[in-house]
């Protein structure tokens, strides 16, 4: 029973911890690492600062810098066969600029990320289950741009901000025995960087910009913890990404959060707070 309540509690949000490898530039200019995964196990991420200051955080995963796009895949295809089986689903990677959300989501051309991935893996399922089942899928591509949402899809509107778009993929899936119907959502989404505003340092049209982006960022994380500690109360409308996601974060829905991280002693107050967010899911 107690554990069923450990389950229980952890709600329907999933967090996969992922880090870099240190960049060309970091290596040349002799960056050390924080983040000790020799000592780490399955699930765990260890950060060590000087061989001195030790902390450990425990994820449903962890990716260290080894892993590459398909051992990450291997851990979300689960959530691609959850959609067509009714569930609204969001997967999205939260992070300080630079720690590879982009790529986890995105990609690149020849490293394929989550997104394609999983459209891919939707579309092998539809064909295995095409005796059975008859799907519709329909995608929307969105950005939420200083507290607006603009459907990228639409010609002549140009993403404000470069890569932090948000798919949607809507299915309907119809059982051809019994004509049972089901509607579900994916939810698709590269978060804008989570730094702190002080740090940038930025004014007018950029500081209402960053506060924007801060605003759905801390909303997003109210709603993550609502949710995970069960609250009577959780506040979707506080901000335009949480209203747009709330069906697919709160009851019978499943989110993946990937929480990205840079393995540079440098960035380690900023990784902090990325891992510390993280956690309020737990
Ligand atoms: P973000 O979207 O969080 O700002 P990016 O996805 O743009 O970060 O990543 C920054 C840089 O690091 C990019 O050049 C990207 O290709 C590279 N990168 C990020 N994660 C990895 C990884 N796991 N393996 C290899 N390169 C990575
Ligand atoms: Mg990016």
């Amino acid at each position: 029973e107690l554990y069923n309540k450990v389950l229980e509690l952890k709600g329907n949000i999933r967090v996969f911890c992922r880090c870099r490898p240190l960049n060309v530039d970091e290596i040349a200019a002799g960056a050390s690492v924080a983040i000790d995964f020799e000592s780490s196990n399955e699930g765990e991420l260890t950060i060590k600062s000087n061989g001195a200051f030790r902390r450990n955080f425990k994820f449903d995963a962890v990716f260290g810098p080894q892993a590459d796009q398909a051992d990450v895949f291997e851990d979300t295809a689960p959530f691609a066969t959850s959609v067509l089986d009714g569930y609204n689903v969001c997967i999205f990677a939260y992070g300080q600029t630079g720690t590879g959300k982009t790529y986890t989501m995105e990609g690149t051309k020849t490293d394929r990320g989550v997104n394609y991935r999983t459209l891919e893996e939707l579309f092998h399922i539809i064909k295995e289950r095409q005796q059975l089942f008859q799907y519709d899928i329909s995608v929307s591509v969105l950005e939420v741009y200083n507290e607006q949402i603009r459907d990228l899809l639409v010609p002549g509107n140009q993403p404000g901000v470069p890569a932090k778009s948000i798919h949607c993929v809507m299915v309907k899936g119809e059982n051809s025995l019994t004509g049972e119907c089901t509607r579900s959502k994916l939810w698709l989404v590269d978060l804008a960087g989570s730094e702190r505003i002080a740090k940038t340092e930025v004014q007018g049209e950029r500081l209402k910009e960053a506060q924007n982006i801060n605003r759905s960022l801390s909303a997003l994380g109210d709603v993550i913890s609502a949710l995970a500690t069960k609250s009577p109360h959780v506040p979707f409308r506080n901000s335009k990404l949480t209203h747009l996601l709330q069906d697919s974060l709160g009851g019978d829905s499943k989110a993946l959060m990937f929480v990205q991280i840079s393995p540079n002693e440098n960035d380690l107050s900023e990784t902090i707070c990325s891992l510390n967010f993280a956690s309020r899911v737990k």
